[in-house]
């Protein structure tokens, strides 16, 4: 469903992304582990078109999305395409990024109402579906102030998945919450690789990874220095410095 290929990313002068290639085919869990800077959320922002990148393709469903041409003759995407991308490869945040002045059922419902133009019964139908999927279908009419960061962050995955896209990536969907709630969205996470959903996670949790990936990718420095399967990166890791990184972090 995603293919980067052999993609480039600087901000100014400083390269960040020196020629990174993923492949997540349908149904395809991939994590993106490695050191703060390594270019985790940046990879992430680029398959969103949330960022532009100056080398290299990515790939959805087979067709190019990203900038035409090369180097500065790259010119933006038409904005029908990049909704069409937004809309298909859904991001969670760190920070969840609910809107507080609207109800949860309100945040779920707003982008496939306003921006896809959907039926605004059929989206309440949906949404209401996914709030109880998510384990906070009683929730609907509170505000986000009223929940903790974990219900908030699983409103943020309802969100996400109301949307119906092809793909979920996720950014360090954890790392903004208490140990006991982060454990409420792995089980929300482990339920939708399951099921069979794609999705690209940037996360600090190794045992999520190890547990919901079919691959494990490690970053150094804008570069993969190993990937594999969640065994062999976690059981048997060849490169150095992907051993002291888990001896770091496990
Ligand atoms: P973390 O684990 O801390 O979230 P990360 O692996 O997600 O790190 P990125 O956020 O992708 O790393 O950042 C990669 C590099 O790009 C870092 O050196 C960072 O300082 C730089 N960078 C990120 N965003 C910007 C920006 N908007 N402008 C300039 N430099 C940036
Ligand atoms: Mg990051």
């Amino acid at each position: 469903v995603i293919e980067i290929q052999n993609l480039h990313k600087a901000y100014g002068d400083l390269e960040v992304i020196k020629g990174v290639s993923i492949k997540a085919g349908r149904g395809d869990v991939v994590s993106l582990i490695g050191s703060s800077g390594s270019g985790k959320s940046t990879i992430l922002r680029c398959c969103n078109l949330l960022e532009d990148s100056q080398q290299g393709e990515i790939l959805f469903k087979g067709e190019p999305v990203t900038w035409g041409g090369t180097g500065h003759s790259r010119r933006p995407a038409d904005a029908k395409q990049v909704l069409r991308i937004r809309t298909n490869l859904s991001m969670v945040f760190q920070q969840f990024n609910l809107w507080a002045h609207m109800t949860i059922l309100q945040n779920v419902m707003e982008a496939p109402v306003t921006v896809l133009g959907r039926d605004k019964a059929e989206v309440e139908e949906a949404a209401r579906g996914y709030l109880d999927k998510v384990g906070i279908g009683d929730k609907c009419d509170v505000y986000p102030a009223q929940l903790s960061g974990g219900q908030q962050q699983r409103a943020a995955i309802a969100r996400a998945l109301c949307m119906e896209p092809e793909a979920l990536l996720f950014d360090e969907p954890t790392s903004a919450l208490d140990p006991e709630l982060e454990q409420e969205v792995v089980r929300v996470i482990k339920a939708l690789a399951e099921e069979g959903r794609t999705m690209l996670i940037v996360t600090h949790d190794m045992k999520l990874a190890a547990d919901v990936s079919d691959q494990v990718v490690f970053l150094h420095q804008g570069l993969i220095e190993e990937q594999g399967t969640p065994e062999a990166v976690f059981g048997s890791p060849k490169s150095e410095r992907l051993r002291g990184f888990l001896s770091a972090t496990m």
